[in-house]
């Protein structure tokens, strides 16, 4: 191995691998040890994805989220697959990405950051082990990382040479994704591009005519002589819930510069809600890497879980170390959060709060979908600003699932999808998505609940 890749002092080697001494829920059950011994040596030499730079820089910009002078877009697949890492759907994401960043931008007068829960949203913790179809039971689909989702023996094995896959998807949709962003894809003087081959809708329409509104502006500022050198390119930062220690720990380098580990699969880390027990291996591993890390938290959290959260992640008290990600469901966040914003008063923390009103609001539908209705989604996004607006603390993001795609997977928006709609157009192999229209509908509601949070 390079030395440069491998921590040689040896508190920080013992210290990034105590997790090995801890509970770890939710992780493969891999077939051949051998191969996985091999994949991790080869994973821990290949470059790493991301540099400690950006992750420093991104930390920085979280805590001006966390100070209410930005505010955080975060939004992709719930699974990433190895097949749809292709160039049109990759863009089409970006593309409603950067659509709702700049409604946003422009309703709050904000920075906004973006983020994709892309180039490594392949591992999926479940609610059961295994899945049974027609009295055959199989080991449940765990993401690409992991395992196949055809319902046979073989592909729904934990085959260790998919965690090279992933490394190597993840790597390509970060190159695209760079190019996009930096090459001129970005350029603000392309907002009318970005809605360009999406269907037209009212969403589109609005967006369109804002779109308008930016265009005379920087023909204006363009008139009077301005430098648009700033607008030609974008910060892009992407992120995937840290599920797996076989892939996170080879990933992880110590930085030459600091000396300090980094895990360079991915800027920003979240721990999922299943795997965020305080005495287990996810909140230790994460506890020891420089990355923002994000926690989810679901209706059953209290006060003293929030507190003890930030005694293992942010014991230094760090500037946009610590998110929090509230997934309440749209009929409990106005109970369940403001003590837990209350809890965090006194600390000595500031946390970015940011709210996914997906996780807590799936429903199955009579004709057997997995989906969310796109009211609840909305509800729960105004009980989130709501309960901040009450509390005095900070609304600064919001983590959505969803797709560029025209897919039909969760119910309503302007468009109504129904039911009966899901049949034709669900694509996803994991959790229901916004399509493209859903997501900018939704960003319109956030910029005016951003421009009134101003009032
Ligand atoms: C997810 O983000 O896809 C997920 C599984 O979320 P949670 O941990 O909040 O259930
Ligand atoms: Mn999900």
């Amino acid at each position: 191995m390079p030395e440069k890749y491998v921590a040689t002092d040896p508190a920080v080697v013992a210290g990034l691998d105590n997790y090995k001494n801890l509970p770890a829920v939710q992780q493969p059950t891999w077939l051949d040890q051998v191969e996985l011994e091999r994949v991790k040596a080869e994973l821990s030499i290949l470059p790493p994805l991301v540099f400690a730079g950006e992750v420093d820089t991104l930390r920085s910009r979280l805590a001006d989220a966390a100070a209410g002078k930005a505010f955080l877009m975060q939004g992709g697949d719930c699974a990433e697959t190895f097949v749809d890492a292709t160039a049109d759907r990759i863009r089409n994401r970006v593309k409603t990405l950067l659509q709702m960043a700049l409604v946003l931008t422009y309703g709050s007068s904000m920075p906004v950051i973006k983020m994709g829960r892309m180039a490594g949203q392949m591992a999926k913790p479940r609610s059961s082990n295994d899945e049974t179809r027609d009295g055959v039971t199989l080991p449940a689909y765990r993401g690409d990382a992991v395992n196949g989702y055809e319902f046979t023996a073989e592909s729904r094995a934990h085959d260790p040479q998919r965690l090279l896959k992933a490394y190597h998807t993840s790597a390509s949709t970060l190159n695209l994704v760079r190019a996009f962003t930096t090459g001129g894809f970005a350029d603000l003087r392309s907002v009318h591009e970005w809605n360009k081959g999406f269907a037209d809708n009212p969403a589109n329409a609005r967006y369109e005519s804002l779109a308008g509104e930016i265009d005379r502006a920087i023909k204006f500022m363009a008139a009077c002589g301005a430098d648009f050198n700033e607008l030609r390119t974008t910060e892009f930062y992407v992120s995937h819930e840290g599920l797996l220690f076989d892939y996170e720990r080879p990933l992880t380098r110590i930085d030459s510069r600091t000396g300090l580990p980094y895990d360079t699969s991915g800027h920003f880390i979240w721990i999922g809600e299943r795997t965020r027990q305080l005495d287990h291996a996810h909140i230790d591993f994460m506890s020891k890497i420089r990355n923002p890390i994000g926690v989810k938290l679901g209706p059953n959290t209290q006060p003293d879980d929030v507190r003890e959260l930030i005694e293992r992640l942010d014991p230094n008290r760090e500037p946009g170390r610590l998110t929090f990600i509230t997934r309440m469901g749209a009929g409990k966040i106005r109970e369940a959060m403001p003590k837990l914003v209350e809890a965090v008063k006194g600390t000595g923390s500031n946390p970015l709060w940011i709210t996914d009103p997906m996780h807590g609001n799936g429903i199955t539908t009579s004709n057997g979908y997995k989906s969310r209705r796109f009211d609840d989604v909305m509800d729960e996004v105004r009980g989130f600003f709501e309960v901040h607006r009450a509390a005095g603390t900070v609304p600064g993001g919001i983590h959505i699932e969803l797709t560029g795609d025209d897919v039909a997977e969760c119910l309503g928006g302007s468009e109504q999808i129904n039911e009966a709609e899901l049949e034709n157009r669900y694509e996803s192999l994991c959790d229901p998505r916004l399509n493209h229209m859903q997501s900018l509908e939704l960003a319109f509601l956030v910029a005016e609940e951003l421009g009134n949070a101003k009032k």
